[in-house]
């Protein structure tokens, strides 16, 4: 019930968002977001603000979103009472989209397979880094997803263009210089281009939530500098919180000062975290200090300072692959 309520309240709220002044004034902010943007400030990931101008703009994704919610915490609830055993295995075919404007982006079919394996580590917690996690989240730690994946084929495109705008997709439609996905419904679509730049930031990457499954521009899309095992690449880590997003994982800040991400075992932390930090690190919010899960794929730290999903958030992961949830169509 209370995250029925809080998906219901989520809904009101973007709802009401989008009579607000913030959208409008990001927008007049974009004028410019199209234009090579190299020195602009770095941003892990736009997900969350390009859902909501898709969700402002849509009201059929808007009622999709809240049901995928509603789904979520009907299974999340049932599972509690015993009435859902989880069945996890699952292998999800990718298809990369590599539209590469430079030989360095031309990535080799090793170093796209190499993602995939820290994809399949990272979700099944085979991680070298696992042993990382602080005794403290240890109990909360996600173990084996049992989500797996495939490279199942890799499209490469030749473009000069350098800069994407992530706000057009215009990566996804062949007519705009990119490439088409291949049926969203049976596969991950992966977008791998050299740079993206949406409002005053450069983007690394951003997801399509369960909300758009198997519409044309469901996926993920990673720049290519970050595609792959290695440290200048980022650990690939990336690519896992895109993931992340993909199979319904929200910020782990819950995109607001103290949000609600909808996992109970996610410490309520008043913002996003950057960098390495060094553990503990604490937080307050409603006046209560709280030690903080940074090393959460979900938060905004570096590829190599994060290295765990918790507990519930594998459960919403469960929720969305299961055969009534909103990527079943993936089994
Ligand atoms: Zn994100």
């Amino acid at each position: 019930m209370k995250r029925t309520l809080f998906a219901l309240l989520a809904v009101f709220t973007i709802t009401a968002c989008n009579n607000n002044d913030n959208l409008t004034a990001s927008q007049d902010q974009g004028v410019n977001k199209s234009e090579n943007n190299a020195n602009a400030r770095s941003k892990l990931c736009a997900s969350e603000e390009i859902r909501k101008e898709a969700l402002k703009n849509n009201p059929t994704l808007r009622a999709r979103y809240n049901e995928i919610e509603q789904q979520a915490a009907r299974y999340i609830n049932n599972l509690k009472q015993g009435k859902v055993l989880p069945d996890g295995s699952l292998e999800i075919p990718v298809v990369v989209n590599l539209i590469y404007a430079t030989s360095a982006d031309n990535l080799s079919d090793s170093q796209i397979q190499d993602q995939i394996d820290v994809l399949n580590e990272d979700l099944s917690a085979t991680n070298s880094d696992v042993s990382k996690i602080p005794a403290e989240f240890k109990p909360v730690a996600a173990g084996d997803t049992k989500v797996r994946f495939r490279l199942s084929k890799i499209n490469r495109r030749f473009n000069p263009q350098l800069n994407w705008d992530p706000f057009t997709n215009s990566m996804k439609r062949s007519s705009t210089g990119g490439i088409d996905a291949t049926d969203p419904t049976k596969n991950l679509n992966f977008w791998i281009v050299n740079r993206m730049s949406a409002l005053i930031f450069n983007v690394q990457g951003f997801a399509t939530f369960p909300e758009s499954a198997g519409q044309w521009d469901d996926g993920i899309v990673v720049i290519a500098g970050r595609v792959g095992k290695t440290q200048d690449r980022g650990f690939g880590r990336v690519t896992t919180h895109e993931v992340g997003h993909y199979l319904n994982l929200r910020h782990i800040w819950g995109d607001a000062n103290c949000g609600d991400d909808f996992c109970d075992d996610t410490p309520t932390q008043p913002s996003s975290n950057s960098g390495k930090p060094n553990y503990p690190l604490y937080g307050t919010c409603g006046g209560v200090q709280r030690s903080l899960m940074f090393m959460n794929y979900m938060d905004y730290v570096d590829g190599d300072a994060m290295y765990m999903f918790s507990s519930d958030q594998n459960q919403r992961i469960q929720a969305t692959v299961s055969s009534n949830g909103p990527r079943a169509s993936l089994r």
